[in-house]
């Protein structure tokens, strides 16, 4: 700050601190063979993550708790400051929140995947992608022909094969299996107490997709749960919050927490997201009244199911050159800041699919110097374990 002591200590009256949490999704890797062995965080060049890192408290959290899915829904709700374990009912009912939807007491949500399998083997688990348009026409066949009032049985319209069921109360007693899990192998029907009903308008749905124009040959339900019961975050922490997304999941998280869901029309979920367009609204929503913002971006974590080495790397200069360059600049106009960074899982390249295992965060503050370190998997790999829950609390602690 150039600003004279006397306007400054006027200022800083008036100016209360802000939280930025950046979400590079899936960012922390293992080391991959293309990169001498070394991970796209190692690797990317990203200077001003650099000059955060060496004035921050870097650690190792854990964001997915043992025993739980290394789904984003699960480290996404770790890094809003809930404890998954207490909190997370499963994916279904996170996402039909974002789609403004609560449940009763008496209800279960399931996601209803359009899939393609052929010959008892699941082939393609987002049923050759429809568009939203076609899937919303065999949405509607699916309740006039499987839907029942009387029996609290509905499907919803998402997006593409990404679709929704809701149902009584008793039909969340069962064990899907993801149909991602199966890609290639023989198909593992619902079981436990409700498996047979599950399965039961599964296979009545293969009637329904044979008659449409749809690539898939049925539907999938999993992910299914209740209501879950978050708290709302201002009332937790004593502070607004907002973020921005392209995913539905983490804006389902958004909702379920009564925190400003903010969009903007280039948030894709891809490589080609508008990352200024979201640094953009995180500095509004601050300079507005916002006291904390979360900017998530998906790109890092296609990149590593994708198996694309550059683009993984690419995203994370991305998020440099196009996000923290700016934002540290504009908040430093705004006023004392702080900053958590971390990603929900890692995402590595060389398996392609979420793992468990620990990540690495940082938490800077603007009127606090800390020993620093390298915001690398190795960089933090002799630290101590942090539940990263806990994290939310440190990044707002007086
Ligand atoms: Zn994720």
């Amino acid at each position: 700050m150039k600003n004279n002591e006397d306007e400054k200590d006027s200022c800083q009256d008036q100016k209360s601190m802000k939280y930025v949490i950046c979400v590079p999704d899936g960012c922390a890797d293992l080391p991959v063979p293309e990169l001498d062995g070394r991970t796209p965080l190692e690797v990317a060049n990203m200077p001003n993550l650099d000059s955060l890192a060496a004035k921050s408290i870097l650690g190792r959290a854990e964001v997915i708790p043992s025993g739980m899915p290394p789904g984003s829904d699960v480290g996404n709700m770790s890094i809003f400051g809930y404890d998954p374990s207490q909190y997370h009912t499963g994916r279904a009912p996170i996402e039909v929140a974002a789609l403004g939807i609560k449940l009763r007491p008496d209800q279960t949500a399931f996601r209803c995947n359009f899939v393609k399998v052929v010959d008892g083997v699941m082939i393609d688990y987002a049923g050759g992608n429809p568009s939203s348009d076609e899937a919303e026409k065999v949405i509607a066949q699916l309740n006039r022909e499987l839907g029942n009032p009387d029996e609290g049985i509905s499907f919803l319209p998402g997006v593409s094969f990404r679709n929704a069921m809701i149902a009584p109360m008793d039909f969340v007693d069962a064990v899907c299996v993801p149909p991602h899990d199966l890609t290639g192998d023989p198909v593992v029907l619902p079981s436990g107490r409700s498996g047979q009903k599950i399965s039961d308008l599964m296979a009545a749905s293969e009637e329904i997709l044979a008659a449409s124009n749809l690539e898939a040959t049925g539907i999938w339900l999993w992910g299914q749960g209740t209501q879950p019961q978050l708290p709302s975050f201002s009332e937790v922490n004593g502070v607004n919050a907002g973020l921005v997304t392209a995913v539905d999941l983490v804006r389902g998280i958004g909702k379920l927490a009564e925190m400003k869901v903010c969009d903007i029309p280039g948030a894709t979920g891809w490589y080609d997201t508008d990352y200024e367009g979201k640094r953009d609204m995180a500095l509004r929503e601050l300079e507005g009244g916002l006291d904390l913002f979360i900017i998530h971006v998906e790109a890092t974590d296609e990149a590593g199911h994708a198996g694309n080495v550059e683009a993984k790397v690419e995203s994370l200069e991305n998020w440099d050159s196009r996000i923290l360059k700016g934002l540290i600049s504009g908040l430093e106009d705004l006023g004392p800041w702080r900053m958590l960074m971390l990603p929900d899982h890692a995402t590595p390249l060389t398996l392609r699919t979420h793992t468990p295992d620990p990540v690495p965060y940082l938490l800077f503050d603007s009127e606090k110097d800390s020993d620093g370190g390298v915001f690398t998997e190795i960089g933090v790999s002799e630290m101590p374990l942090t539940q990263g829950y806990q994290l939310m609390k440190a990044l707002l602690a007086n």
